[in-house]
């Protein structure tokens, strides 16, 4: 027996988080949802008014919650477990709501990939966000599914006009909403230090990634992280709700050590195929 292929690397990785939501300072209700249960953290941003986006961001968010591998410790989770509970979300909101509400949706299941290491599987449909700091840097990884982001991509306006454009707010992919609904994925291995932020537009709208930046590499609390930055979106004005979840993975990857050394890393092995 190959122990090399059959031990996985680097299971002893936690998730640790924080998160906060805030209606903003003009907004009358809070359409974000969110939800922080590990391996699944995600954001989702609804839109419709009169309730309806509060409802189409919390049937998508309560769908993930739903997911049979929730509680589990690095599941072999891939791009199309995900796609079916996004296609369950996108009908249950069009059930509940006719098509008048939708959401955006972002985020991360952190997963043992294919090759037994840990990675976060990233997703997202809309203009929310899911970025990652790693070595100081802040990368975002999702690309917005915006009508300025399409203006960006074809040249005929900076990010910077992006962010005040009049059409900023009008996404071109949505769950519950619409014909477009395709959501896309990264599979990216996690680093030690790994910290995720997911945040929805009204972060984003308001702090420029720098002051980001800035904030998850100073804040090591990733509760703090949190309320700090919803404090900086406020400061800059709080035309929208805000939400940002933070999370580190903690723990040593042992990528340099061979898994077959490492006591008690079989026993680590779930048994597969136990899904059904
Ligand atoms: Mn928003």
């Amino acid at each position: 027996m190959n122990s090399d292929e059959t031990t996985s690397q680097g299971l002893d990785v936690r998730a640790v988080f924080g998160y906060a939501s805030d209606r903003g300072l003009r907004r009358d209700q809070n359409e974000d949802s969110l939800i922080a249960a590990d391996p699944v953290f995600a954001v989702a941003d609804g839109m419709g008014g009169h309730e309806a986006g509060e409802v189409a961001s919390s049937i998508c968010v309560r769908t993930l919650g739903e997911a049979p591998f929730i509680g589990e410790h690095l599941p072999e989770v891939g791009s199309a477990d995900l796609q079916l509970l996004l296609r369950e979300a996108d009908a249950g909101i069009r059930d509940a709501t006719g098509g008048r509400a939708g959401t955006t949706l972002t985020g991360a299941v952190l997963v043992r990939s294919d090759s037994g290491r840990p990675s976060w599987l990233v997703f997202n449909v809309g203009d929310s966000r899911t970025y990652r700091l790693t070595n100081g840097a802040l990368e975002q990884i999702t690309v917005d599914h915006s009508e300025v982001q399409e203006l960006v991509n074809m040249g005929q306006i900076t990010p910077d006009e992006a962010l005040i454009h009049p059409r900023r707010h009008v996404v071109t992919r949505a769950l519950g909403t619409g014909s477009d609904t395709g959501a896309d994925y990264w599979l990216i291995p996690v680093e030690p230090g790994d910290r995720l932020l997911v945040c929805s537009d009204g972060l984003t709208g308001e702090v420029s990634d720098a002051q980001l930046q800035q904030i998850l590499s100073s804040v090591a609390n990733p509760q703090d992280a949190c309320a700090s930055m919803v404090e900086a979106a406020l400061r800059s004005g709080g035309r929208d709700n805000i939400t940002v979840l933070v999370v580190d993975v903690e723990g040593s990857l042992e990528s340099s050590v061979p898994a077959a050394v490492l006591p008690g890393a079989a026993e680590a092995q779930p048994a597969s195929g136990s899904t059904d």
